[in-house]
């Protein structure tokens, strides 16, 4: 089968710094690190790099749309989207604005401290997105439906279906206006990481992508309460569905991820699966006392909330989770560019995150479907060309 899916990202590129030192430094102290290791990082790519790994043998094309700035790291950033099979034709080259870098300390214990400065990533503008444009005008997506999957397009065809990645290291008025442009073109699948001011989050998520991911301390500032556990990942979800998302996910680490949408009952485990059994039951409220709602909060409980389900976490070895979060991302957004039902492609997506978690590395250490079913002992389900 030939995926008629097409995936663009659009995001953040750094050159991620880090320093591993004995104690992080605390304010005007000086400390001695080992040499410090440079490696291609940033939201947007690090979700075109999940994405191309897990869409490659689907044959399923993968382009980034971002910016970079004229000099040494910016042109690295792009020589790795290219290694990984990622068209780099839009991401614009700013001429006197620095590569956007993210300076990463890190102690023994694993805590770390990390500064980012956004440079080049600041100057992505609606002009960008406008560019992108002309690839979106092939059989549109005319209506999605209830769950926010593609309406189909025939294999056969040659037809391709867009999946617009969003996250949130651009400016927001970009992301907006990415919304507007692709709305009832592609899939858009928007990663409010970082959270944007509650405001803005707002207006985002009223614009009804068709899916929203968020991880627990992106929910807390969306939604302005504490989201902690699956329990209330899923109350969140059924929240953020609730302000407009189509589709809504919380992830949670190692716990798993919570799902909000329409089809969250479809699940169609086959036996001899081996995933973890999805707990279709609703989610009770685990709101604690301290978070009571307030008088006249209209909304049910989660537990009452139909089409809530929860995945819980792949067991792993952890030995690296920053980047699960990009990979789960860019993993859903595959499995969602080819036409894997939505609580399917969620866990296939926390499979994936898992598998990052496993492995060391961000960029690096994402994985490819082999990698996936090492892991966890999940087939992706996306491999066949
Ligand atoms: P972020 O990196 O954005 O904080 P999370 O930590 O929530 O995102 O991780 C995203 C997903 O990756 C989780 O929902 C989970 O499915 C998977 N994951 C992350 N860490 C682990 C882990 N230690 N063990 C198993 N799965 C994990």
């Amino acid at each position: 089968m030939v995926y008629a899916a097409r995936l663009t990202v659009l995001g953040s590129l750094n050159m991620d710094i880090s320093v591993t030192v004995p104690d992080l430094p605390v304010p005007g102290a000086t400390v001695l690190g080992r040499a410090a290791v440079f490696a291609p990082g940033g939201k947007g790519a690090n979700q075109a790099v999940a994405a191309a790994r897990l869409a490659r043998d689907a044959g399923m094309p993968v382009a980034m749309v971002g910016c970079t700035g004229d000099d040494e790291f910016g042109r690295t950033l792009r020589e790795a989207l290219r290694a990984e099979g990622i068209d780099d034709s839009r991401v614009r080259t700013v001429a006197g604005a620095p590569t956007g870098i993210a300076m990463i300390t890190v102690d023994h214990a694993g805590e770390n401290m990390i500064t980012v400065a956004p440079g080049a990533n600041r100057e992505v503008g609606t002009a960008d997105i406008t560019a992108v444009h002309p690839a979106w005008s092939h059989p549109a997506l005319s209506s999605p439906d209830a769950a926010g999957s593609a309406a189909s397009v025939p294999a056969a065809s040659n037809a391709f279906r867009d999946v617009l990645v969003i996250s949130a290291e651009v400016p927001i008025p970009v992301i907006s206006a990415a919304l507007a442009e692709s709305a009832g073109r592609a899939l858009r699948v928007l990663n409010l990481a970082p959270a944007p001011s509650p405001a803005e989050a707002a207006e985002l998520v009223a614009a009804g992508p068709e899916w929203l991911v968020v991880n627990e301390s992106e929910a807390a500032a969306v939604l302005g309460r504490t989201v902690a556990g699956l329990a209330e990942a899923a109350g969140a979800a059924a929240d953020l569905v609730t302000a407009g998302a189509r589709n809504a996910v919380v992830t949670a680490g190692a716990a798993g991820a919570a799902y909000c949408g329409p089809q969250a009952a479809g699940d169609a485990r086959t036996p001899g699966d081996a995933r973890p059994p999805v707990d279709a039951r609703p989610a009770a409220d685990a709101r604690p006392a301290g978070h009571a709602r307030p008088a006249g909060d209209a909304r049910p409980p989660a537990a009452d909330r139909p089409g809530v389900i929860t995945v819980p976490g792949f067991k792993v070895t952890a030995v690296d989770t920053v980047g699960a979060g990009d990979t789960f991302v860019g993993a859903l957004a595959v499995a969602l560019g080819a036409d894997v039902p939505p609580v399917d492609a969620v866990t296939a997506a926390a499979a994936a995150g898992a598998a990052a978690a496993a492995r060391p590395g961000t960029q690096s250490g994402m994985p490819r479907p082999s990698d996936v079913l090492a892991a966890t002992g999940h087939h992706w389900p996306v491999t066949e060309r």
